[in-house]
């Protein structure tokens, strides 16, 4: 078990985790950041980011994360790359949470949540068993395996679009399958995907299984037209799955509010959730705006919510905040005992 009580534990690393960081490092709050083995988020898998403002060029989300991460660390952010495997939230005003990394131990007067999303299933047979073996998540990640093969991109949204306009560098055919005839993907999302040959639309059809060929990897989807009922079988190598994400709120389910959809309920327009000294932030909180700029806004605020209550709120007296007073004196002691 860690010695310290920390003021803050950040779970998370996307937008909304490295913000949140960056404030409460520049409030002096020292905060520890649980980034999971994958840091930086769902922008890690993605490429070009034309949205986030002040990169006219645009960015790519590799490229972006880290800046994110370096920005932090040089305020006193720091960093355990690992999951977090179990919390223990304590109920009371000035109480202290427990955050757990496999048997290591970590306690903190405030907690930021901001586990962000992972992509949604189809829940289809075949799907699981062949995953790794033609059923992909992530486009950024697996298209290179795919070269001058025929895949489908399964969804209607930004996400779908993006995935198959990338894998159209790669792949010989791509087919997006999409289960009504209207798409959600943005004008321009859309427009991109339609101007390139070979990307071809399947509408209204969603997949009802996917089954190997003779080699154990994906052979074939089947697929069902969501009016007529109408089966279709296609031959493909490869499926990638574009259908949205969920909140990955598993590790505090059962000791904050979530929602029906499992995101992280705050109250109003802060981040507080109804635990004192928790607070929620990015895509676990948010399913209508779900954005780079949006989820960093909010790390922001989760920051000064965090800051505010740790000021205003006495320490149980377990807790013993250290101040950034105790900090310099005891970097004084040890540089005086140093030989
Ligand atoms: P989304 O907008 O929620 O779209 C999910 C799509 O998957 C919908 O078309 C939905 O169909 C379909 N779908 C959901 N469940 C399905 C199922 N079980 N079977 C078949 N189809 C299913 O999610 P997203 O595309 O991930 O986008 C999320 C947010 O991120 C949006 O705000 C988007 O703008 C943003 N984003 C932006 C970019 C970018 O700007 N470059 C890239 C990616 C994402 P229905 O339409 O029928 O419901």
């Amino acid at each position: 078990m860690s010695q310290d009580i920390e003021n803050v534990i950040i779970v998370g690393s996307g937008p909304a985790g490295y913000t949140a960081a960056l404030y409460t490092a520049r409030a002096d709050l020292r905060p520890l950041v649980i980034e999971g083995f994958l840091w930086g988020g769902l922008l890690q898998q993605t490429t070009d980011v034309e949205n986030y403002p002040g990169f006219p060029e645009g960015i790519m989300g590799p490229e972006l994360m880290p800046r994110f991460r370096e920005q932090a660390e040089r305020f006193g952010a720091r960093y355990i790359t690992d999951e977090v495997t179990r919390v223990e939230l304590a109920a009371e005003d000035g109480g202290i949470h427990r955050v757990w990394v496999g048997n290591d131990e970590y306690r903190a007067r405030a907690v930021v949540l901001a586990m962000g999303a992972e992509p949604r299933k189809l829940g289809v047979p075949g799907e699981e068993e062949l995953a790794a073996r033609g059923v992909s998540y992530c486009a950024t990640c697996d298209a290179a395996f795919y070269r001058e093969r025929r895949v489908i991109v399964v969804g209607g949204g930004d996400s779908a679009m993006e995935e198959a306009i990338f894998l159209s560098k790669f792949a010989s055919t791509v087919t997006i399958v999409h289960r009504r005839d209207e798409f959600r993907a943005s004008a321009i999302m859309l427009q991109r995907a339609r101007e390139i040959d070979n990307i071809e639309f399947l509408t209204p059809y969603a997949p009802v299984r996917f089954e190997a060929g003779d080699d154990g990897a994906l052979g074939k989807a089947i697929l069902r037209h969501s009016e007529t009922g109408e089966e279709k079988e296609l031959e493909i190598d490869g499926v990638f799955v574009g259908i949205g994400h969920q909140p990955t709120s598993r590790i505090v389910e059962g000791q904050v509010p979530l929602d029906e959809d499992g995101y992280v309920q705050v109250i109003g327009r802060s981040t507080k959730t109804d635990v004192p000294g928790v607070f929620g932030a990015g895509d676990l909180v948010d399913h209508t705006y779900r954005q780079a700029i949006t989820a960093a806004g909010s790390g922001c605020q989760a920051a000064l919510d965090a800051e505010w209550y740790l000021r205003d709120t006495p320490a149980s007296p377990e807790a013993h905040w250290t101040t950034p007073d105790e900090l310099e004196a005891e970097a004084e002691r040890a540089a005086e005992a140093a030989p």
